[in-house]
């Protein structure tokens, strides 16, 4: 890097940038994930998170081989966003007493963190069809559909039982 460029110059290694991001949500939320579920009562929520943990290995997996495509050595970038998330998630639930309304508020917490994620999948995915990297994209959309379905069976828990129980 020269002295006046910025180390972000081309689309590439903007694309190289948000991979690094979405490298440390997952790396982090392998090892949040764990917390939300001792704290979670009801058995699907439960059942869904831990199924949801071992996919988030896998994410963490599947990014160590886009680097590896791309010539990469696997590594983060510190992500403040998720950052935040996790940390409201924690402190939240530190001030629930009742565990029915505890659940309701993982499933908050855990739909905060999906989104977050659906995002940054869906524009990583956008970016490697437009830089060629139709390979790459393909291994992205198998994590993308993991983290749509974690959101859509938080949905599920919640609208079927848990909102009602902790209303
Ligand atoms: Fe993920
Ligand atoms: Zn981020
Ligand atoms: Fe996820």
């Amino acid at each position: 890097m020269g002295l006046f460029t910025k180390e972000i110059e081309t689309m590439d290694d903007l694309f190289v940038h948000m991979l690094r991001d979405v490298y440390y949500c997952e790396q982090l939320l392998t090892k949040a994930l764990p917390k939300l579920i001792d704290k979670a009562t009801d058995p699907e929520l439960r059942a869904g998170l831990k199924n949801h943990l071992e996919q988030t290995e896998n994410h963490v997996e599947r990014l160590d081989r886009v680097f590896d495509m791309q010539g990469l050595r696997p590594g983060g970038v510190d992500c403040p966003a998720i950052d935040g998330i996790i940390k409201e998630a924690n402190e939240v639930a530190g001030e629930v007493a009742d565990k029915n309304v505890l659940d309701a508020a993982i499933i908050a917490s855990g739909q905060a963190a999906e989104h977050y994620e659906i995002a940054r999948y869906g524009t990583l995915i956008a970016w490697a069809n437009e830089l060629g990297l139709d390979d790459i994209a393909g291994v992205l959309a198998e994590t993308l559909e993991e983290e749509k379905e974690a959101d859509r069976l938080l949905t599920a828990v919640a609208e079927t039982r848990v909102n009602r129980v902790a209303a």
